[in-house]
């Protein structure tokens, strides 16, 4: 590895070049547009590299200290008017690129992004250095995080559940003994983060009013296991305490939160999978098939594909968007806010049939009805469907031709 080299001062003083290109003109047609982001944000990742190597030599020659900053990082919010955040992972990133040059020439390339130097300054040796760089590479940071969770596998945590700061004076008092049963082995009162004793007292409750955290954050273990952080309310807490009681005759395994979240959703993504994708819905009595492209009379033809042809979609083009780019034919990876499209719009009479059906995520779902009803059609039909989700509570039940499988995020049947 060789040394790191010495900074150069015309780097910090850089043309500013985002002038000439603010007040240039954009290119309009998308793969130019595309093309014109690509370079801006290859050259930002240059630009990182530059930042790095630099602070790198600041920190390791102490010139800061010719400023009036106790330290690089009061220097980094001070004359740089970098957040604490920002600066904190650039220097940690600095300091793994001093002992690691590899780092900046990945960085350099696009190829391994800010935070995934941060994830890997903590793991790498002399000994793993190469490897581990390169393995993240492309990745994105939940990958790397997955990555190294793999390679320095982490114990598994003990299942707990802990009584948050209560959101009313009310609350507070009625919820400051968990009645969970005994018979539940798994599930713990601890009131604060270090576990501490189930007989602890409950701590006196925070008058500050505390948000609904309706996210989960699940992170690698190891390469097999992972550790899930979730805020519940009482209810599915009072349901979790009773599934641990009816499952009491059952193995520590199943009965454990582990065992009885495993059970509860293997349920619901059964029920799920037949009612949006008919699969494992018992199949119905033989029809008449239809054209693909028939002109029947779009009121007549129903608009949902029947559970049959959900089926038959699904199996051809799986749980995943189906559109391909048609400049590097690589198909979209997207899986959530799946759509059943039909090629042949509804709206002009293509029949909601296998062969006229395909997976689509909202994103081009969307797209494959702007270009085949028009951008101004599509965008009143979007907002009608979303006020009537804000409405009926979105049932989904809209019609909207082919933007019909569309809709915001959540409020719609895509399935139509
Ligand atoms: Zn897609």
């Amino acid at each position: 590895m060789h040394a790191a080299t010495t900074p150069e001062p015309h780097l910090l003083a850089t043309k500013p070049q985002s002038e000439a290109v603010a007040t240039a003109p954009h290119p309009t047609k998308p793969h130019a547009l595309l093309a014109e982001l690509a370079r801006h944000a290859a050259a930002s990742f240059e630009k990182t590299a530059d930042v790095l190597r630099l602070l790198g030599e600041v920190d390791r020659t102490d010139a800061w200290s010719e400023k009036a900053y106790g330290s690089l990082f009061s220097y980094c919010l001070g004359e740089l008017n970098w957040s604490e955040g920002e600066a904190a992972k650039k220097i940690q990133a600095a300091r793994a690129a001093r002992r690691f040059p590899l780092l900046l020439d990945r960085v350099r390339a696009g190829r391994l992004h800010l935070a995934g130097v941060v994830l890997l300054a903590a793991k790498l040796t002399d000994d793993n250095a190469r490897a581990l760089i390169d393995a993240a590479c492309g990745r994105s940071k939940r990958e790397i995080e997955a990555l190294l969770a793999a390679r320095f596998p982490r114990p598994d945590v003990a299942p707990s559940i802990r009584r948050l700061p209560a959101p009313s004076r009310t609350t507070a008092a009625a919820t400051a003994s968990l009645p969970l049963s005994s018979a539940a082995p798994v599930v713990r009162s601890a009131p604060g983060p270090k576990e501490t004793s189930a007989s602890a007292p409950a701590p006196t409750p925070t008058p500050a009013p505390a948000k609904v955290d309706r996210r989960a954050d699940v992170a690698p273990l190891s390469a097999e296991r992972h550790k899930l952080t979730v805020t519940i309310g009482s209810a599915t807490r009072d349901r979790l305490a009773r599934l641990a009681a009816l499952t009491s005759h059952r193995s520590p395994e199943a009965r454990s939160v582990e065992g009885l979240l495993d059970a509860a959703l293997e349920l619901l993504e059964a029920k799920l999978m037949k009612e949006r994708f008919g699969v494992g819905a018992k199949p119905r009595k033989a029809r008449e098939p239809k054209a693909a492209t028939s002109r029947e009379t779009p009121a007549k033809a129903p608009r949902t594909f029947p559970k049959a042809d959900r089926r038959a979609v699904v199996a051809r083009d799986g749980l995943q968007c189906s559109h391909v780019d048609r400049v590097t034919g690589a198909r979209c990876g997207e899986t959530r806010w799946l759509t059943l499209d039909h090629v042949e719009p509804w709206a002009h009479g293509g029949a909601s049939v296998a062969e006229n059906g395909r997976v689509l995520c909202n994103a081009h779902n969307q797209a494959a009805a702007r270009r085949s009803l028009g951008e101004e059609l599509v965008r009143s039909r979007v907002a009608r469907r979303r006020a009537d989700g804000g409405r009926a509570g979105g049932d989904g039940s809209g019609g909207c031709g082919d933007a019909g499988a569309m809709g915001h995020r959540g409020a719609t049947a895509p399935w139509r």
